[in-house]
């Protein structure tokens, strides 16, 4: 009851599913922005984080005359990269996210990335929607925007509805073969065994006020405990990136507790926080723009950190604080676990190819990638960041043993002059991607050339 209300944080939603689903078009039509096109081939490579205030969520779902209480004092979205084996985002070894949207395209059914997505989300038991997408494709669509599905809904012809049905029913069966029962989400009279289907179009927003509305009431309904705000720091580094005018500074989830200028933080690093930031509510911290500063900040939120040495930061980490009863060292050799599962994945051998990725999680995806048996490119050596120097001389080390080896896979970073130059009188070859596959295209045609 109120008397007793504890006070809450926002629930972390992530958004899942196969590529071309339409998941970052989706965020983009909650924030009325357009990020998708910006995108490296569409995919999106990196990780975003978006904040939803509740009075916005409020404002979105008024024509559902909902009216219920928002206890939460809003939503944090964080759109997942695109490839399948970007599946490392974690928070003290548990998922970072409370709730996911699994997107579907009504068009397409099930995919393997969707299946992908299902089989991680039962492994860490998450609970998820599905958001039944690009309903505005079903042939003869009428558009009305940002509508309530049931009054978009009730606005087609007998044709469209029929159609919608049959895709309706077909998913739902697919479902049904992974061991999962899903309805329809307000036809759902079994919320919890069964899980919620929202039909969606991210291009003219039928169905969005649902979907936002489902997510709140649904989290704040069923995880309290979760959701109740505690004040232990949890945190975890979504990217390292140069902003003009900061240097280095890292764009990170807190999940819970308080930051403020000035705490002492444990990444793989050791400093100070000098500034926090945070773009406008609704911008998403990778879209450009002004920041607003803040002397403390209060979990759930994306925010920006900027600090000395944080080009040593690294994506996919966890972040500790300092507090005044702790122990440096201890809290040191806790920050260094999260490397451990990343470099048990090195060929023992000690032959194979240097990998170089932006993040520790898309440095994993690749890993994971190359390991596959249609792929089975053995690496020897990793470096999270740009390739420097450094990175080359220990590439060409191969260059002894086994000189196609001699290679940098550098996937999203970029690299230094004086690295390239390096390569280029050693004779290590360096190939460059912003989208994992594309790195192993390029570096088999390099492989098959050698051959002939
Ligand atoms: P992602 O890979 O899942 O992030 O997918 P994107 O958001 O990049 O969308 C992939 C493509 O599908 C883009 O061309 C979008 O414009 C298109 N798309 C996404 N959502 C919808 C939708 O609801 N309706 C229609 N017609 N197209 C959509
Ligand atoms: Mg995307």
């Amino acid at each position: 009851s109120d008397s007793v209300q504890k006070e809450l944080r926002s629930p972390i939603c992530c958004i899942m599913g196969h590529v071309d689903t339409g998941k970052t078009k989706l965020l983009d039509c909650i924030r009325g922005t357009n990020v998708q096109e910006g995108e490296a081939g569409g995919i999106t490579q990196q990780i975003g984080a978006t904040y939803f205030p509740a009075e916005n969520i409020r404002e979105r779902t008024k024509e559902l005359k909902a009216d219920a209480k928002l206890n939460v004092p809003g939503l944090l979205v964080i759109d997942t990269p695109g490839h399948e084996s970007f599946t490392n985002l974690r928070s003290r070894g548990s998922g970072l996210c409370e709730i996911a949207i699994l997107v579907v395209d009504i068009m397409h059914g099930l995919e393997p990335q969707t299946i992908e997505s299902l089989n991680l989300l039962k492994m860490r038991n998450t609970d998820f929607i599905v958001a039944l997408n690009k309903v505005d494709r079903l042939y003869g669509w009428k558009t009305c925007r940002n509508a309530p599905i049931g009054k978009a809904m009730k606005l087609q012809s007998k044709d469209v509805q029929m159609e919608f049905n049959n895709r309706l029913t077909q998913v739902i069966t697919q479902f049904k073969e992974q061991g999962l029962n899903t309805e329809l989400y307000y036809k759902n009279k079994d919320r919890g065994e069964t899980f919620n289907i929202v039909p969606t179009s991210a291009i003219s927003g039928e169905g969005i006020p649902d979907m936002l509305l489902l997510l709140v009431q649904w989290t704040q309904k069923t995880m309290i405990e979760r959701l109740t705000f505690s004040n232990e720091v949890e945190c975890t580094v979504l990217e390292v990136k140069v902003v003009e005018g900061h240097g280095t500074t890292i764009d990170v989830v807190l999940v819970n507790g308080v930051l403020h200028e000035g705490d002492q933080i444990v990444g793989p690093i050791v400093t100070t926080i000098r500034a926090l930031l945070t773009p406008h509510p609704m911008k998403e911290l990778r879209v450009k723009g002004t920041y607003l500063h803040h002397k403390e900040i209060k979990a759930a939120q994306g925010i920006k950190i900027t600090a000395q040495g944080l080009e040593h930061a690294i994506a996919g980490t966890s972040l500790y604080i300092v507090g005044p009863n702790d122990d440096l060292e201890d809290i040191k050799a806790t920050a260094m676990e999260d490397m451990k599962s990343v470099m048990s994945r090195i060929d023992k051998s000690g032959e194979g190819v240097y990998v170089q990725a932006s993040t520790l999680g898309s440095l994993e995806a690749l890993l994971e990638f190359l390991k596959t048996p249609a792929v089975n490119i053995p690496v020897s050596g990793i470096s999270i960041g740009p390739v420097h120097k450094k990175d080359v001389m220990k590439a060409s080390v191969m260059l002894e043993k086994k000189k196609e080896y001699a290679t940098i896979l550098a996937f999203d970073v970029k690299v230094t002059q004086e690295a390239r130059e390096l390569a280029d009188e050693l004779g290590v070859t360096i190939f460059i991607a912003d989208i994992i596959y594309h790195l192993f295209d390029q570096f088999k045609a390099y492989i098959d050339n050698l051959k002939e």
